[in-house]
């Protein structure tokens, strides 16, 4: 068959190495100028790993993209960094059931409670059960006001906004279920591993076009896509298509979808991320820690994570890197301010961090994208769309069809090959 998959992230990757493997003929076509999609990485003059834009870690039971890995023979390190919280100021190790057990803002009984209902949720492996109640619903009445006030509250309110109490408890779950203290991270960075899989395509006998832009697919007979190559538009039919845009790109770029499909793919909602990069002189954290969880919904950012405590600074020319994230709807004003305009916002709460970071500062960057995520609501599973779309031979493969997991590259590569094996098995 004669395939063509829109996008290059790992969803993209993935389909188009099984679907190489089992013989066809694919061609993808990806915007931007390298693969890896949200995991994009780049790499500074005196680097000699790639950075990712976004803060990027696999669990060490991310089996789809290990597996991929392994099958590759592409190396994975694994370490275990440090994850920690911040409360009243001050930084909490919170990271294993000893530290959660040890932690002193909490009395023993309180510990307990919250350790008991982490554990419920953990050893559950029934989330349908979860399907129907809100996250903060369940915490707030089950996890003791303290924890929940402290812990939980703070976070679901500094990532979601507007939706906190709509998130529903199967997005909790499946964080408490998937986390491992253990955190893994490729060779060279994710964009070394993204082309490395790009390579493996291309020994199989695909194309990949890059900085070539989908404008539109139409159904005529056959699948027929509309592309931007060279600043050239061309038209080119396949018997399949498969994309892996988020779902408001696809209705872009798909005029002939139906209304009421364009809008269920509307109703899934989704939000957006802005993550500055800093490389610094010296460490930020004198503790170690990797990753800050910022228990505060007053301060301007929800995860301060230091890369280099993570993986080793001499890939990246001996700086400290640190990324400061927030996810955030996408009218936000941080989309249209520079980088220098959001780091002076956060400047008087990182000092409270590390009051000299600022004489250290080489360099910051911005990086930001309206799709970062996406918000499962009560009963998300019933909301899910299909991979058929009503256009004949045209399949629909993203983000928001990752369920009960909360997205990533690992379930961004099972998804990939489950589509491959879809399309293959309905020829
Ligand atoms: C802040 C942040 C932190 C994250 N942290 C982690 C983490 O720690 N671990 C982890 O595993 N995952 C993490 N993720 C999630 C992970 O990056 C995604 O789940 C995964 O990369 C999604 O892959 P995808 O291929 O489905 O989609 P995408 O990566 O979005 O790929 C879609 C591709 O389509 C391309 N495209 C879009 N429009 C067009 C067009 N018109 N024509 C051609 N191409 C087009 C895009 O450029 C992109 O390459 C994080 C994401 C964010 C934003």
């Amino acid at each position: 068959m004669k395939i063509a998959i829109i996008g290059a992230g790992f969803t993209g990757l993935a389909a188009a190495y099984r679907l190489t493997c089992a013989g066809h003929t694919v061609t993808v076509f990806e915007k931007d100028h390298k693969p890896g999609g949200l995991a994009l990485g780049y790499q500074e003059k005196d680097w000699d790993w790639s950075l990712e834009y976004f803060y990027h870690h696999w669990f060490t039971n991310d089996d789809s993209i290990l597996n991929l890995a392994k099958e590759l023979k592409y190396p994975v390190l694994i370490k275990r960094p440090k994850t920690s919280s911040l409360i009243n100021n001050r930084i909490y190790q919170l990271d294993s059931p000893l530290t959660l057990l040890t932690f002193p803002k909490l009395s023993m009984f309180e510990r307990f409670q919250m350790g008991l209902v982490l554990a419920f949720l953990r050893y559950n492996p029934y989330w349908k059960m979860f399907e129907n109640i809100t996250a903060s619903a369940f915490l707030s009445k089950t996890i003791g006001k303290k924890a929940y006030q402290i812990l939980w509250q703070p976070l679901l309110v500094s990532k979601f906004g507007k939706y906190a109490d709509k998130i529903a408890l199967t997005w909790f779950w499946s964080r408490i279920k998937k986390r491992t203290t253990y955190l893994a991270y490729p060779q060279g960075g994710f964009l070394h591993f993204a082309e490395f899989l790009a390579k493996a395509i291309l020994s199989k006998g695909g194309k990949i076009y890059f900085q070539t832009e989908l404008n539109e697919i139409k159904t005529e007979g056959k699948p027929l896509i509309t592309y931007t190559l060279h600043s050239e538009s061309r038209a080119e039919s396949f018997d399949k298509v498969i994309v892996t845009l988020p779902s408001f790109a696809f209705i872009k770029v798909a005029p002939q979808l139906p209304e009421d499909y364009q809008q269920s793919l509307i109703n899934l909602k989704g939000i957006g991320a802005v993550v500055l990069v800093m490389r610094l002189k010296k460490k930020f954290f004198v503790d170690d820690t990797y990753w800050l969880n910022v228990c505060d919904t007053k301060a301007p950012v929800l995860a301060v994570v230091e890369h280099t405590n993570f993986m080793d600074k001499k890939h990246y020319n001996n700086e400290h890197i640190i990324y400061l994230g927030n996810y955030l709807p996408n009218n936000h004003r941080y989309f249209s301010m520079n980088e220098k305009q959001i780091l002076s916002e956060f400047d008087s709460f990182l000092k409270t961090i590390n009051p000299d970071y600022k004489k250290d500062l080489i360099a910051v960057r911005k990086f930001s994208t309206p799709f970062a995520q996406p918000i499962f609501f009560k009963n998300y599973g019933k909301m899910i769309p299909p991979f058929t779309t009503p256009l004949e031979n045209v399949y629909l493969a993203n983000m928001q069809q990752v369920y009960p997991w909360d997205r990533g590259t690992n379930y961004a590569v099972e998804l990939g090959e489950r589509i491959a094996q879809f399309v293959t098995n309905h020829q």
